[in-house]
């Protein structure tokens, strides 16, 4: 494992050593009910590997925003009653975060003891990075593990002060993050093709000027494809525009062409004349879309343009949908895109957020290499950003 050359909780001894561990159990609570489990379920790879190797465990994470007050609509004892059903065994909830009962819990802890620190943003320094904060945390632990790729690219008290103090290492949740994602940034197989859609270019600006030099194909498609067919001089008619960003579509092309990258743009579009699902619409070639209406998805013609580009892959990124796929009639091009990754038998890599909703409502999570578990920090790291999280991280 590479890890992007940063220690993982399988270089380091673990055996009796308190390991304070920042999860993301930043999960979905109805009625004190945790709806999706999956981000917890995700975490526990990590968890028992510390527990079957003798840790005392420290668990801690966010839920929620609850602005930096003690608020228990944001508590997070229905993660822990969870972890232990999944664990079999007890996890200890702490009633605080710091204070006296988290302290005395901490002291308690025998080798492979379970503890769960109550919300870390219930104290304002967490967000704001306050190194008091960060050192009280780290007064818990031997060694710090994140494993909360989620909020990697935000600098906080437990994503990266803390690791001032203690040693800093990496669970298996990130390790596959950034092996799976620096590998296609630094040493794709070839051909590599990324796929952007989703709603703005501003979005996704960085991430197109960084990939533009790595990748083979870039495809276009989403709301974000209107500024790009608008720069070409079509008629966009209602479609999502930047106006703004016509210039910089016009320059990325040009980047594009001298650089032979193969950008491909969407051919045809299904319109309609309001932003809503209708049985109803029309399909229209791109530079023929008229007066009043809206493109909401690529066509037909644009699928098997793309997929045939995408048939050849050997590596994929796809961060965005390619049309409102929250829309029955406007989800045609999101899932035939989605059907021709997972059968290219390339690396795909699909980035958190909307596009991981849009893979896993249309049935294809299965078929991907690696979703990633954090839509922002994903974002950054396509853009080649340094992410705070990551980089607080001991080096190997
Ligand atoms: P993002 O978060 O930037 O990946 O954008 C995802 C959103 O883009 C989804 O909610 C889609 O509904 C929206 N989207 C995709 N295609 C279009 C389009 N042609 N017009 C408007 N919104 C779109």
């Amino acid at each position: 494992m590479s890890g992007l050359g940063k220690k993982t909780v399988e270089d380091i001894e673990v055996k009796g050593k308190r390991c304070i561990v920042r999860c993301d159990f930043n999960v979905p609570v109805k009625d004190g009910v945790i709806t999706d489990d999956k981000r917890i379920r995700e975490a526990l790879k990590t968890v028992k590997y510390l527990k079957e190797n003798g840790a005392k465990i420290i668990l801690c994470s966010h839920m929620g925003r609850p602005k930096g007050e003690f608020n228990m609509k944001y508590s997070l004892a229905p993660v822990a009653e969870r972890i232990s059903e999944l664990m079999g065994c007890e996890v200890v909830m702490a009633k605080d975060v710091i204070g006296e009962d988290a302290k005395a819990k901490a002291a308690a802890l025998k080798d492979g003891d379970i503890l769960l620190l109550e919300n870390l943003r219930f104290h304002k320094e967490e967000e704001k990075n306050a190194p008091e904060f960060a050192k009280e945390l780290a007064s818990f632990a031997d060694i710090y593990v994140n494993d909360a790729f989620g909020t990697a690219h935000r600098a906080h008290a437990s994503t990266a002060g803390i690791a001032d103090y203690l040693p800093a290492v990496c669970g298996y949740l990130i390790q596959k993050e950034i092996d799976i994602m620096g590998k296609a940034l630094n040493d794709p197989a070839r051909p590599f093709v990324a796929i952007l859609g989703g709603a703005k270019v501003s979005d996704k600006i960085g991430v197109i000027e960084n990939l533009i030099d790595k990748v083979d194909s870039l495809v276009i498609g989403g709301g974000m494809a209107y500024t790009f067919l608008k720069a070409k001089g079509y008629n966009i008619g209602t479609s999502l525009l930047e106006e703004d960003k016509i210039e910089l579509a016009k320059s990325l092309m040009e980047k594009a062409a001298t650089k032979n990258v193969n950008l491909l743009l969407p051919i045809d579009t299904a319109i309609n004349d309001k932003f809503e699902n209708t049985d109803n619409f029309s399909v229209v070639d791109a530079d023929k879309m008229p007066d009043g209406f809206m493109g909401l998805d690529i066509g037909p013609k644009s699928v098997e343009l793309f997929s045939e580009t995408i048939k050849n892959a050997e590596t994929v990124v796809w961060n965005g949908p390619m049309g409102v796929f929250e829309f029955e009639a406007f989800a045609a091009g999101t899932k035939a895109i989605a059907k021709a990754v997972a059968e290219s038998g390339a690396i795909s890599i699909i980035g958190g957020g909307d596009s991981a909703a849009a893979v896993e409502q249309l049935g294809y999570a299965d078929k991907m290499t690696h979703i990633s578990t954090g839509g922002g920090a994903s974002l950054e790291f396509l853009e080649g950003l340094e992410l705070p999280g990551i980089a607080a991280l001991n080096d190997k």
